[in-house]
């Protein structure tokens, strides 16, 4: 059990101003697996006055004092990498391999990347007599959920510290144990005090009070449409910028070609990963009509084919995250029953033999692109199988939808995926397994309106300043 009951503020591991706490309960076991504090109004007062306090000398600091902090944050990551597969399989129940792997895995790729891009990066634009300056928009407030949680802290913490910006960090209940190794990782690298804050506690109380506060210039958000809606509106009245990372509905589209099995099976063990807890999963596979039969005969054959048990064991899947996400995924199945989709694979209940433990059957249905379960982010293993008649129509049924965050091609014909990718009104698009550290991700629509990874990370924590006729 751990007890990770203290705060990091101000370069200290503090007690919380009013003691109350809350436990963390592994979703495999349904015991709790640690205790954290759930913090309060003056919490994060404290912690943005210390960010405010450190704001002017860290981001003053050269390129190179900051990259010497990236690069020893890298050695003190490297050491703990295992501790922190460890804390994420027992937060929120990834398998050993992926928790191991992809997981603790993205966080070190931001980290790298962050480290590549500050060593070029242009602070200074010269046009003529004009300079233009990005410079650190200030004390940041990152909040963040437990889906992919090093991913999701390390996309915001590291280019934050990159650009010279000062920050407090308000990790998920769900999955605050790996947050907080991640903030024992920062300290031995010694970032320097106030840089660097971590509060944990309820979204409804830290994260709206991050989000009203005076002092806080900038809200990075990565959950659910419904609270970066409320973010939003807390913001208003101090005008701070917000970057939001929402939710989605992606269409992974399969072309019509001799590599359509591979695409289909790919697709399908692709949205059972991390049991379909990924803001981007292609949920939604959209398939030529005329093939069907075929289609469903391998989509069947895939999403039968994940195996699905204890995280400390060597299964593809896990459980979810909690009772409640559970819950929802049952709802959601149950509601696919009744709006007359196709069940091909999975279905209600636990899978067979698992009966402690939040685990789902990896669910395959048949429906149409108008039903509840086409268009609402389920967040589990659901896919729902569309099919389309044309290129024109595989599109179509990509954009119509109230989320534009993902979308998947695969297939051979690179003209057609050429003009596909073009046509998809989505912020990213992965192409036959095309991925990269450097390109920008984010949503178009209702899936945010922010960009991270790489360079144009950087940018959402960086002020444009204008000097004219600047001597030169
Ligand atoms: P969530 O419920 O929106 O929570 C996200 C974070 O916001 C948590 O830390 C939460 O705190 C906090 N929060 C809750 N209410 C708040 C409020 N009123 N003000 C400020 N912060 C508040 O999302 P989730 O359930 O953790 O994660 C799932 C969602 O994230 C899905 O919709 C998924 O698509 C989305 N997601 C998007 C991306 C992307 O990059 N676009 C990536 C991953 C996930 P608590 O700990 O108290 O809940
Ligand atoms: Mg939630």
């Amino acid at each position: 059990m751990r007890e990770y009951l203290k705060f990091y503020i101000d370069g200290q591991w503090v007690d919380p101003v009013e003691a109350k706490s809350a436990d963390v309960i592994n979703p495999a076991t349904e015991q709790a697996a640690g205790r954290i504090s759930l913090g309060s109004v003056a919490d994060v007062d404290k912690a943005v006055a210390a960010a405010r306090k450190a704001f002017p000398a860290w981001s003053t600091t050269t390129r190179e004092e900051r990259l010497d902090v990236l690069r020893a944050i890298q050695v003190e990551y490297a050491k703990r990498q295992s501790d922190l597969a460890d804390a994420i399989m027992e937060e929120m129940g990834a398998p050993s391999a992926l928790a191991h792997g992809f997981h603790v895995g993205l966080g070190a790729g931001h980290l790298q990347t962050a480290i590549e891009v500050l060593e070029k990066f242009a602070f200074e634009e010269v046009r003529g007599a004009t300079v233009i300056r990005h410079e650190p928009i200030g004390v940041c407030g990152l909040i963040t959920p437990w889906n992919w949680p090093m991913n999701q802290t390390c996309v915001k913490v590291f280019p934050a510290l990159a650009t010279g910006c000062t920050m407090i960090l308000k990790p998920p209940q769900l999955a605050s144990l790996s947050a907080h190794i991640l903030g024992e990782i920062l300290d031995a690298a010694g970032v320097p005090a106030g840089v660097f804050n971590l509060i944990q506690g309820s979204g409804a109380v830290i994260g709206s009070a991050l989000s009203k506060h005076e002092d806080v210039d900038m809200i990075s958000f990565t959950g659910s449409e419904p609270v970066g809606v409320q973010i939003q509106k807390d913001a208003a009245d101090t005008v701070k910028r917000v970057g939001l990372e929402l939710g989605g509905k992606s269409a992974w589209i399969v072309l019509d070609d001799e590599k359509l099995a591979e695409g289909v099976s790919g697709a399908t063990a692709g949205m059972m990963g991390n049991s379909g807890q990924t803001c981007s999963a292609g949920s939604r596979l959209v398939v030529p009509r005329r093939r069907l039969d075929e289609v469903i005969e391998v989509a069947a054959a895939a999403a039968n084919g994940v195996t699905v048990g204890d995280p400390k064991g060597n299964f593809a899947m896990g459980p979810v995250v909690s009772k409640s996400q559970y819950n929802i995924i049952q709802e959601y199945i149950q509601k696919g029953l009744d709006e007359g989709a196709q069940l091909i694979a999975g279905g209600l209940g636990r899978p067979d033999g698992l009966d402690t433990g939040w685990y789902v059957r990896p669910t395959v249905f048949v429906g149409t692109n108008d039903m509840v379960i086409a268009r609402e982010e389920i967040f589990g293993p659901v896919l729902v199988i569309i099919p389309y008649d044309d290129a024109d129509d595989a599109v179509a049924i990509a954009n119509d939808s109230p989320f534009g965050l993902g979308g998947y091609i695969s297939g051979t014909d690179t003209a057609l995926i050429q003009s596909i990718a073009r046509r998809l009104r989505t912020g990213a698009i992965w192409i036959n397994g095309g991925f990269d550290f450097h390109a920008p991700f984010g949503g178009y629509k209702r899936s945010g309106n922010g960009r991270e990874w790489g360079d144009y990370g950087f940018r959402e924590y960086l002020e444009i300043k204008s000097m004219m006729g600047f001597p030169a």
